[in-house]
């Protein structure tokens, strides 16, 4: 029996796997551990990615915003 990668789970997940693999996959996971556990890691890098981006957003709109006010500050006036 051999075991998912990080890639496979990562197509199985997101709906990038056929039908016939995607059935396989679940009934291996209904059962595996590891693989189980490789599908929530994956999950989770997914959680610490939204927050990054997150994170970043702010961050972008926090420079836009500093941009706004120093672009034209003779306007000010
Ligand atoms: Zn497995």
């Amino acid at each position: 029996m051999k075991h998912y990668t990080r890639e496979e789970l990562d197509c199985y997940r997101n709906g990038d796997m056929n039908l016939f693999s995607r059935i396989i996959c679940s009934e291996h996971l209904k059962f595996c551990r590891s693989c189980h556990k490789l599908l929530d890691s994956l999950k989770e890098d997914d959680a610490l990615l939204d927050e990054l981006r997150g994170k970043l957003d702010r961050l972008k709109q926090a420079a836009g915003e500093a941009n706004k006010l120093n672009r034209f500050p003779e306007n000010d006036c």
